[in-house]
């Protein structure tokens, strides 16, 4: 499915990213995998290894440019190539009412998962038009279509991706690049373990659970292999599409 391919994927230390890994590996991908938590993404490479893929782990954060340009340079010279990008680095709303974050705190959510993501396709499809184009797929949330309490900086960070996405796609025709974006509902990662865990959001899990009409959480697998169609030649016409991955959730 993914045959030849040169992918980078970042937040690939654990959770989605991860799970990615695995299966666009053992679809015949080649991967740069990405993350501020170096350990983490070590592990995947290594994982991805063991099972007879090939991978190479590097440390980022995708909210530095220098570093992003870095990541793209090291994928060229290592592949030769690059045909496709899974943005999924990002991180957790704060749990605060609009009232009473921070600038830090607006800065500090979308510099990661809005320019972070702006970032990443930047230098990708400049990468991708030399060898005649690709795909990119970018990981936004339930919350870039609804939003709930306590979220509002994340909940413009996610509707800023599906932004850029549907910017980029309608540059396919010149730069010869897909771009999608996935919509996750509430996914068992680290991210939602930690979030659970937390006395703001504990008493907020049964509505969480509700919003899902499936009956449970995603797993990471479950975004995991939308992200590889989005990235395969099988999704050829599909281009600047916002893709739920919710259970339901925002149909409701
Ligand atoms: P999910 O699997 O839902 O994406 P996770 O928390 O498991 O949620 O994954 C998000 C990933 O993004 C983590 O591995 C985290 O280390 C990574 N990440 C967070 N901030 C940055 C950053 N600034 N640069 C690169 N990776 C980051």
């Amino acid at each position: 499915m993914l045959a030849g391919k040169t992918i980078i994927i970042t937040g690939s230390g654990s959770g989605i990213g991860r799970a990615a890994a695995l299966l666009f590996a053992e679809a015949g991908a080649r991967l740069l995998l990405a993350d501020q938590n170096e350990s983490g993404v070590q592990e995947t490479a290594a994982m991805v290894t063991d099972a007879g893929g090939k991978a190479l782990a590097r440390k980022i954060d995708v909210s530095k440019e220098v570093e992003v340009v870095a990541l793209v340079e090291a994928t060229l010279e290592t592949y030769g190539r690059l045909d496709g990008a899974f943005n999924n680095a990002g991180v957790q709303m704060i749990n605060k009412l609009v009232e009473d974050l921070t600038i830090e705190d607006w800065h500090r959510v979308n510099d990661i998962n809005a320019t972070g993501v702006f970032l990443c396709m930047k230098h990708q499809i400049k990468a991708m038009r030399k060898t005649g184009g690709g795909a990119i797929v970018n990981t936004a949330s339930a919350n870039a279509s609804v939003a709930q309490p306590y979220s509002g900086e994340y909940v413009a960070s996610k509707h800023a991706v599906v932004g850029i996405t549907r910017g980029a796609a309608t540059e396919a025709l010149e730069t010869g690049v897909r771009v999608n974006a996935v919509l996750p509902g509430m996914i068992n990662t680290p991210m939602i373990a930690g979030l659970l865990e937390s006395p703001e959001f504990r008493p907020r899990y049964a509505a969480a659970l509700a919003r899902h009409p499936i009956g449970r959480f995603g797993e990471p697998e479950d975004v995991a292999y939308v992200a590889r169609f989005l990235l395969s030649d099988q999704s050829a016409f599909v281009n600047g599409a916002a893709i739920a991955v919710d259970g339901g959730y925002t149909a409701c």
